[in-house]
C-alpha cells in the first residue's frame, strides 16, 4: 500500500474524468499561488482498470470547431428535462467548454473533428485521440508527476468524516489491507460515479429487472453508488431523475466493452415475438439510441433483433454504427434468418411483409430525415422505411445494458455540494456523473465533458478556498 499522509490538502474520491481533472484542476491553481499541496486520489479499483466509465469512452463531445458547447445544448435541456434540469449548471458548462477543451489539449491529448454525415445527429463532434483512456492516461501522468500528490489504488472511501462544526474534513477508507482509516483533508471532491455498478441500488431507484442489465464496460462496476450516499448521510440535496438510466443496444453474442449497435434507423427492429415495437425512423440514432433500448430492457423482456438488407451495405457511414467483433448474422431468405436467430419464421415473415407493403414512395437518404415511411403499422417508421427485398438479409442479435444512471447529488455551478435550502456543505463538493443533472433523456455527447467541466471547477475553487483560508 502507498505511504499515506497524516492529511492532505484536497482529497478526491474517484479517479476518472472528473476525479483526475479536480486534482489537475487544484494543483494548478495552487501552483499559480507558489504552493506545493497534498492531493490524494483515492480509486477502488487496482491500477490496470483505472479510470471507471472513463477509462472505456471514446469520449465524443457535442461541441463545435471553435471548442464551443453545442449552441442547442441548453435549450434542448430545458425543453427534455421539462425545466428541471439545473439551467445554471448548463449554461455554466457551456461558458467552460472551450477552456475544458484547451485543458486537455494543454496536457497533451489532440482532439479531432468530426461533421456530418458521421455524427447523423448533431451538426459536429470532437473526440480525444483515443477516447477516455488517452484522457485518464494524460491526467494521472500529472498527478504521478507531481511531488505530494498520490493516487491510492484498492482505497474505497465509505464515508464522509465530520469536524464538529459540520464541515467535511476527511474520508473513512478501507484501504487494501480490509482496514479502516481516516484521511483527513482540508477539501473532498466526490467524484466517484453513479450507482450503475450496485444492482441492489438499481432496483431501489429504477424498479424490478434491473438485476438483467449487464454493465456496458466493466469500470461500471466500481460505481456503486458509494459517494451518492455518503453525501446523504450528511444532508446533501439530491437532483437528476432517480428512476431513469442511460443505456445502450449491444450485440448480446459478444462480451466485448462497448459493442454498440447504433443503425436501428435503417432498419426494422422486432422482439423476441418476431414483431415491431418501436419508430426505429423518429430521429437519428443520436436522438433515440437511449430510449430504444430503454424500452427494450423495460418491455421486451431485454430481447431484440435489428433486421435489415444489403441497402445499408453500400454505406460505409452506416456500417460504422455497428461497433461490435461479431459479423451480422446472414441469410438468404426470412424464414432461414428467422431460424437462426431463433425466432418463430412465421410472424417474423408476417412484420416483414406488412412493412415491406406499408413503405411509402421516396429516396432512402441516410444523411438526412428522409421522410420516407410506412403507413397504416402501429407503429410506423418515420424515416429511412425501404423495402428489405435484398438479400442476403442481416441482423444483428441485441440487448440493452447500462452506461449510467441519472440520479445524483445536488451542486451549484462552482461544483459545491448544497444541502436541502441550497446551503454549501462547507469542504465538500461533487463533479461528473454523481452528479444529478438529466431527466427524461440524455442529449449524447455531454457526460465527459461535465465531468471534466465541473472537476476542473471544484479543483480550482477547493484552492482558491483554501488559500483564502490560510
Ligand atoms: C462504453 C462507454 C461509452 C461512453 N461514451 C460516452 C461518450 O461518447 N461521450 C460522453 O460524454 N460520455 C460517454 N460515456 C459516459 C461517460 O464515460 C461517463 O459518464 C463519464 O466518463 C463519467 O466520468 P466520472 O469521472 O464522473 O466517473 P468514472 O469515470 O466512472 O469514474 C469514477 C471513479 O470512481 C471510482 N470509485 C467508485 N466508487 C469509489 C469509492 N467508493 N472509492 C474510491 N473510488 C471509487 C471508480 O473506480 C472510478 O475510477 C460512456 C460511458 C461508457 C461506459
Amino acid at each position: 500500500m502507498d505511504s499515506l499522509a497524516d492529511s492532505y490538502d484536497l482529497i478526491v474520491v474517484g479517479c476518472g474524468a472528473a476525479g483526475l481533472s479536480a486534482g489537475v484542476g487544484y494543483l494548478e491553481a495552487a501552483r499559480q499561488q507558489g504552493h506545493r499541496p497534498r492531493v490524494a486520489i483515492l480509486e477502488s479499483a487496482p491500477p490496470e482498470q483505472r479510470g471507471g466509465a472513463t477509462r472505456w469512452t471514446t469520449a465524443r463531445f457535442r461541441a463545435c470547431q471553435d471548442y464551443s458547447l453545442d449552441p442547442f445544448f441548453v435549450g434542448k435541456m430545458q425543453e427534455i428535462s421539462k425545466g428541471l434540469s439545473d439551467i445554471e449548471y448548463c449554461r455554466t458548462l457551456e461558458a467552460e467548454v472551450p477552456d475544458t477543451l484547451r485543458f486537455l489539449e494543454a496536457h497533451g491529448l489532440e482532439l479531432v473533428h468530426y461533421g456530418p454525415p458521421v455524427a447523423m445527429g448533431v451538426e459536429h463532434e470532437v473526440t480525444p485521440n483515443g477516447g477516455g483512456h488517452a484522457i485518464v492516461e494524460a491526467l494521472a501522468k500529472v498527478i504521478e508527476d507531481s511531488d505530494g500528490a498520490q493516487i491510492l489504488y484498492r482505497m474505497e472511501a465509505l464515508r464522509l468524516n465530520l469536524a464538529g462544526d459540520g464541515r467535511v474534513d476527511g474520508v473513512v477508507v478501507r484501504g487494501p489491507d480490509g482496514l479502516l482509516r481516516t484521511l483527513h483533508g482540508t477539501a473532498v471532491v466526490l467524484a466517484c460515479g453513479g450507482f450503475e455498478g450496485n444492482k441492489e441500488m438499481l432496483t431501489r431507484y429504477i424498479g424490478a429487472n434491473a438485476c438483467d442489465l449487464p454493465l456496458l464496460a466493466p469500470g461500471l462496476g466500481y460505481n456503486q453508488g458509494a459517494g451518492i450516499r455518503m453525501a446523504m448521510e450528511v444532508g446533501a440535496a439530491m437532483s437528476g431523475q432517480f428512476d431513469m438510466i442511460h443505456s445502450e443496444l449491444v450485440d448480446r453474442r459478444t462480451d466485448r466493452a462497448d459493442a454498440a449497435i447504433y443503425g436501428h434507423p435503417f432498419g426494422i427492429v422486432v422482439n423476441g415475438d418476431g414483431h415491431r415495437f418501436y419508430d426505429e425512423g423518429q430521429g437519428t440514432f443520436e436522438e433515440t439510441f437511449e430510449l430504444i433500448a430503454y424500452e427494450v430492457w423495460r418491455n421486451q423482456k431485454q430481447t431484440a433483433f435489428f433486421v435489415a438488407d444489403q441497402t445499408i451495405t453500400k454505406h460505409p457511414g452506416i456500417m460504422v454504427l455497428f461497433d461490435t467483433d461479431k459479423p451480422p448474422v446472414e441469410a438468404d431468405s426470412m424464414p432461414e434468418l428467422a431460424a437462426m436467430l431463433g425466432l418463430e419464421a412465421e410472424p417474423l415473415v408476417k412484420t416483414v411483409e406488412d412493412y415491406n407493403a406499408a413503405v411509402g414512395p421516396g429516396e432512402f437518404d441516410p444523411n438526412q430525415r428522409d421522410g420516407k415511411a410506412t403507413s397504416g403499422l402501429t407503429p410506423d417508421k418515420s424515416n429511412w422505411a425501404y423495402r428489405l427485398e435484398h438479400p442476403p438479409f442481416l441482423a444483428y442479435p441485441l440487448t440493452a445494458a447500462i452506461c449510467f444512471t441519472y440520479g445524483g447529488i445536488r451542486t451549484d455551478s462552482k461544483a459545491r455540494v448544497v444541502s436541502g435550502n441550497g446551503t454549501p456543505i462547507p469542504g465538500l463538493y461533487a463533479a461528473g456523473e454523481i452528479v444529478g443533472l438529466y431527466f427524461h433523456e440524455y442529449p449524447a455527447g455531454t457526460s465527459v465533458l461535465r465531468s471534466l467541466t465541473f472537476g476542473r471547477i471544484a479543483g480550482a475553487h477547493a484552492a482558491q478556498s483554501a488559500l483564502q483560508n490560510s
